[in-house]
């Protein structure tokens, strides 16, 4: 059968996605692209905002619309939270954010022959166990993501992932080497160690073990691969993580420090669980112990109660950081979430103007990062609009000219400038970067 998929949301999303690839070719079905014909349509949905909602409920219509024959399903975590939303919209299967294979076997269910309409979604906090799936590639045989945690305790009073994931649930030290060490030896030259957040990964398995055990074994076990980490907490970066993770060769200098806001009320309201003087703790640390970190971070503008003084003091603070690269989000109302029912929820018009002053300070930012730059290494990707494109060891963006393919080699640029928010560069003698 020809299956076409398309995928909303975070690199979880995407990562379990390339596990149902996977298994559906190994199960002898066709990928089909999905503004094409095809017998089945997969739509892993995202419900991090509203406009992440909105955007599901548009792709799957337009699904139903276009192949009124073939079979529509749907996964992920709006179909967690609103089932009866994506049910009402007349697809053929409803599931949530675990069990991908029993999804798949449902699904060939239906194409083989067509019942009513089935929904098996089942309670997210009631998940106790990491589902192991095979982990795989997003650019040829460049970069693998390795899902290594899922779910999530925080409960932040903005965010309705807890109830989408389930609690914490962590995929084993021994068994995460293992998956490294397979996906090195398929030719793969990064791995990045995702999840819905790393920080607390090893806390279900009671072993004593923390993310830092977890990335040695990881560096161990794939000395050749790049190791990056997906977003952390603040929490994480102590002295003894520091200390023994600049001790890893392989390990990018690259921290996604999720930050949120850089005043400490704001971050209260957000129950997030640090103050801004943690936070400027856990750079300074990272400074300490790495040459030139790429620091970047994630930001919600117009929170509940977030004044013009609070929104400055954001400001101020973020200027002081001096973030390598920053996500800026205008803050979303999500149904049943605390912050949905705080007093001074803020207009569209002001979170928008908040958001793009943000934006301006985070281009700056981005600019002085990225202009100190004279040679790098550069491990390469694809080729678009007639250049070579891949990223250094702290995630920055290169393109070169070459006539020679360049995919999945590591090469020393030398810089040429900045255009936007990447580097531009010419293929330099190999040496020291
Ligand atoms: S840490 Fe907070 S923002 Fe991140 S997934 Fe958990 S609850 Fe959501």
């Amino acid at each position: 059968m020809r299956i076409a998929i398309y995928t909303l949301g975070c690199k979880v999303n995407q990562y379990e996605t390339q596990a149902m690839e996977r298994e559906l070719l190994r199960r002898g079905h066709a990928l089909a692209p999905f503004d094409g014909p095809a017998d089945a349509y997969i739509v892993n949905t995202c419900t991090v905002t509203a406009v992440s909602d909105k955007k599901c409920r548009g792709l799957i219509r337009r699904a139903r619309k276009n192949a009124p024959e073939a079979v529509v399903a749907v996964c992920g975590c709006y179909a967690q939270t609103a089932p009866e939303a994506v049910s009402a919209l007349g697809v053929d299967l409803v599931s949530g954010s675990a069990g991908r294979m029993d999804f798949l076997d449902r699904l060939e269910g239906l194409l083989r022959q067509r019942t009513g309409q089935v929904v098996a979604v089942d309670e997210a906090l009631k998940r106790r166990d990491f589902e192991r799936l095979p982990a795989g590639g997003v650019s040829g045989r460049t970069r693998a993501m390795l899902k290594v945690e899922d779910g999530c305790a925080n409960f932040c009073s903005y965010c309705v992932i807890p109830y989408a994931r389930g609690p914490v649930r962590s995929l084993p030290l021994n068994e995460a080497a293992e998956e490294a060490r397979r996906l090195a030896g398929e030719g793969y030259r990064e791995i990045v160690l995702t999840g819905i957040e790393i920080s607390s990964w090893g806390r279900d398995l009671r072993t004593g073990e923390a993310l830092i055990d977890l990335v040695e074994a990881v560096c161990a076990a794939a000395p050749r691969c790049r190791i990056r980490l997906g977003s952390l907490e603040p929490r994480t970066i102590t002295e003894d993580f520091c200390t023994r993770a600049a001790r890893l060769p392989n390990l990018c200098p690259h921290f996604h420090l999720s930050m949120q806001s850089g005043c400490d009320a704001t971050l209260k309201r957000m129950n997030r669980k640090y103050d801004t003087a943690r936070f400027e703790q856990s750079v300074g640390l990272l400074r300490r112990h790495f040459r030139e970190p790429a620091v970047t971070t994630d930001l919600i503008v117009g929170f509940p109660g977030e004044t013009e003084e609070e929104f400055s003091r954001s400001l101020e603070f973020i200027r002081r950081m001096a973030f390598a690269a920053m996500h800026i989000f205008p803050y979303s109302r999500r149904p049943d979430t605390p912050a949905a029912s705080m007093p001074d929820q803020l207009p569209n018009a002001v979170k928008e103007a908040r958001a793009k002053e943000a934006a301006e300070l985070a281009a700056q930012m981005e600019r002085r990062y990225l202009g100190q730059w004279k040679r790098v290494e550069v491990l390469f990707e694809e080729e678009k609009d007639g250049l070579w494109w891949g990223h250094t060891t702290r995630y920055c963006r290169v393109g070169v000219k070459s006539m020679e393919p360049l995919h999945n080699q590591l090469r020393q640029v030398a810089v040429t400038g900045v255009e936007g928010s990447a580097l531009l560069g010419e293929l330099a003698p190999d040496g020291e970067s």
